[in-house]
């Protein structure tokens, strides 16, 4: 099947592994070996790396804490701040269509004492801003709301977001890890103090990400959540994924490098898509069309029963409306955010283009999507067009 789930991981660049092989094998020591040079030349690699990912996002390489990915990122920063600020006040704010590593990692510390607001989301996506506004109090401490959204694609409007946050003395984090490598994403211009993102989703390894933490105007602190040796100034201890960060940075070069022209040619790929989709009558894109990542498409086929077509694409990765939870089919709750039925949840696709999408596998992908649907909906009863 041709790949078009870039969203879930992306193949890992070529180049990437090139750079990442000699970790593995001749400069495979610790870097915190500070004694030999075995330990140097791995710690060279990470403090390259770190150059390499910090200057991606704008940021100075003492403020990126190397994590095991974006998961744990969000787990820091919100119980990390969480903590730390606690007895500043106890309410933090984020909304309805975050991913589920921000929405669970809110619920654990809502057991621990924090008042969490989840703000809803309009029906493209976008939080309102004055919702926002009026959420705030003297007690919120953080304000976490993603950069774009991993099944949409919608893209929130960051800078208004930390300014609001910021007027009212709350951090503001984002949980970034569909947007970097994507778009140009910069801490200072974007006036973000905690960000996460992650190696694999920019065709780095996977296993590996960043908690990117403010250390100037203002000066940051996260409670660490793993204790140990002391690795990444106290935040996360743990011996370096000295190959995976190796990975990482290359990653982040390769797509400062090549991110405007990439995002040029995949937002073309993407308007043919959806351009040739939406030809089918009642198909609906999903979330707002001009706040967006340059590489997804969501679409709505009405009157198509989602398992159904997911079957009937069996030439094609991609992503459904429909998330597995415990062998049942459930809609997706950020469609459901948006206001879809049920239904219409369900019979939407996530089409997540990437580097390696070709303009035929797109071809393919619209060929044979249309045949699907057009298929299923003879099948079926309620379309009477
Ligand atoms: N946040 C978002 C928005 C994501 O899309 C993902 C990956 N699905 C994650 C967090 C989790 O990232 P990781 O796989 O690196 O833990």
């Amino acid at each position: 099947p041709i790949y078009l789930d870039n969203n879930a991981t992306t193949p890992m660049d070529p180049r990437v592994l090139e750079a990442m092989i000699p970790y593995f094998t001749q400069k495979f020591g610790n870097a915190a070996s500070r004694n030999h040079p075995f330990g140097w030349a791995a710690e060279e690699g990470v403090d390259y790396a770190r150059e390499q990912v910090a200057k991606l996002i704008g940021a100075n390489e003492k403020e990126i804490i190397f994590t095991s990915g974006a998961t744990e990122a969000n787990n820091l920063a919100l119980k990390g701040v969480f903590e730390m600020y606690k007895d500043k006040g106890n309410h933090i704010i984020t909304c309805t269509t975050e991913h589920k590593a921000v929405l669970d990692a809110c619920k654990h510390i809502e057991k621990l004492g924090a008042e969490v607001t989840y703000l809803q989301v309009k029906s493209d996506g976008l939080i309102d801003l004055q919702e926002l506004e009026n959420a705030i109090t003297d007690k919120t401490i953080l304000v976490a709301i993603m950069y774009g959204n991993n099944e949409i694609g919608v893209i929130q409007p960051i800078k208004e977001i930390s300014a609001i946050a910021h007027k009212r003395g709350a951090l503001f984090f984002t949980d970034a890890t569909q947007a970097v490598g994507k778009i140009p994403v910069d801490v200072n211009a974007d006036g973000i103090d905690l960000m996460s993102f992650s190696a694999h989703k920019m065709y780095g390894p996977k296993g590996v990400g960043a908690l990117y933490v403010r250390r100037k105007n203002p000066r940051v602190k996260v409670t660490a959540q793993m204790d140990g040796g002391g690795h990444e100034r106290g935040m996360r201890s743990g011996t370096l994924n000295v190959p995976g960060i190796v990975g990482f940075g290359k990653a982040c070069e390769l797509c400062q490098l090549e991110m405007a022209e990439e995002s040029k040619r995949l937002s073309a790929l993407r308007d043919k898509l959806e351009s040739s989709l939406t030809t089918l009558e009642e198909s609906y894109v999903n979330g707002n069309r001009e706040y967006r990542l340059p590489h997804v498409a969501n679409i709505s086929f009405k009157y198509v029963e989602g398992e159904g077509l997911m079957m009937a694409m069996k030439d094609m990765a991609v992503s459904s409306g429909s998330a597995c939870t415990s062998a049942s089919l459930e809609p997706s709750y950020v469609l459901k955010s948006l206001g879809l039925s049920d239904d219409l949840a369900h019979s939407s696709i996530r089409f997540g283009l990437g580097r390696f999408t070709t303009e035929e596998e797109v071809d393919f992908a619209i060929e044979q999507t249309k045949k699907a649907v057009n298929h299923l909906r003879d099948l079926s009863p309620l379309w009477e067009m």
